[in-house]
């Protein structure tokens, strides 16, 4: 069977129905799409500077690339790429060249933070002094660090490149947890506008699974080797991702419904827990909603 819309050899099929398309297709289709989430959830702004988290993976090699061509359009639109190196060996070093490639092609400043500058320690020496689970360690430490520097370097827009099958294991997974709250902060676009301290997040690639980023960046180069986090594919995401692979395996649409029935909630759940009190962190003085950060509490606990 040839492209839907040409006579072309196709690379991939949709997910949710038949249509394959060629490669020339395939990347109108997935910049098109990515297009029409921004504009549907207003994610992009004139006058905004937006921070782009780039790891030098596929997802977010393809969202920096696709927001270039979107600012080289709207002029009023400022661009700086965030690294952070959490300090895993033999995995970021490769991502960082990779990272550091693209920002160079496309000229875009790229601005690297350690876990070892910032915190006195990467990632990899903390997980060997401490029984702890990588992502969650991780998770907090980079949330906090992006969320800092951002805000230092004058961004007013954090994009990441959360694809829809990140969305669709977090959902699920704070169910599993019974984390509903934590939904409430999920969502295209995240934070509120009126407290500067956090900057607000917005993921473009919303509606693409895993597989449609990860076509796109093959079909685009921007990744030398496709290589995962040693510390990925553990604890509960790991097996969610698991979980939702099969299902949609069998049972195709799966992470589609999934997302689709949370948007249709989230607004109840935004109204229901709305964002609470902004306090100072006692130890750092970063916005947080207790009397010391998420970080400064799991730092302190470690020492
Ligand atoms: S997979 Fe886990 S440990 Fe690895 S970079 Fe992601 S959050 Fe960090
Ligand atoms: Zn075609
Ligand atoms: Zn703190």
């Amino acid at each position: 069977m040839a492209c839907k819309s040409c006579v072309e050899k196709p690379v991939i099929k949709l997910p949710n129905n038949n249509v394959q398309l060629c490669k020339n297709h395939y990347i109108k289709y997935f910049e098109k799409k990515i297009l029409k989430t921004i504009r549907q959830f207003n994610l992009v702004e004139d006058g905004d500077h937006i921070g782009v988290a780039i790891s030098g993976g596929k997802d977010s090699s393809s969202l920096l690339y696709i927001l270039n061509k979107l600012a080289e359009k709207r002029k009023k639109v400022k661009l700086t790429a965030i690294t952070i190196d959490e300090g895993i060996h033999g995995y970021r070093e490769h991502t960082l060249k990779d990272a550091r490639k693209l920002c160079e092609e496309l000229k875009i400043p790229l601005y690297v933070y350690s876990y070892k500058e910032e915190f006195g320690q990467t990632l990899d020496e903390a997980l060997k002094k401490y029984k702890l689970k990588p992502c969650s360690l991780c998770g907090v430490l980079r949330r906090y660090l992006l969320n800092k520097k951002a805000r230092e370097l004058g961004v007013n827009k954090l994009a990441t490149g959360h694809n829809l099958d990140d969305e669709a294991q977090s959902i699920l997974m704070n169910q599993i947890k019974n984390n509903i709250q934590t939904s409430a902060r999920l969502g295209p676009i995240t934070g509120v506008k009126e407290d500067k301290r956090f900057i607000r997040r917005i993921k473009p690639l919303y509606f693409l699974t895993e597989r449609e980023v990860a076509t796109y960046a093959f079909l685009k180069g921007f990744v030398s080797e496709f290589i995962e986090c040693p510390n990925s594919g553990h604890g509960l995401r790991g097996d969610v991702r698991k979980f939702l692979n099969d299902f949609e395996g069998k049972y195709p649409g799966t992470k589609h419904a999934i997302l689709n029935s949370f948007l249709e909630i989230m607004p109840l759940l935004r109204k229901d827990y709305k964002m609470q009190e902004i306090k100072d962190c006692v130890d750092c003085g970063e916005p947080c909603s207790q009397e010391r950060c998420q970080t400064c509490a799991l730092l302190n606990s470690l020492k």
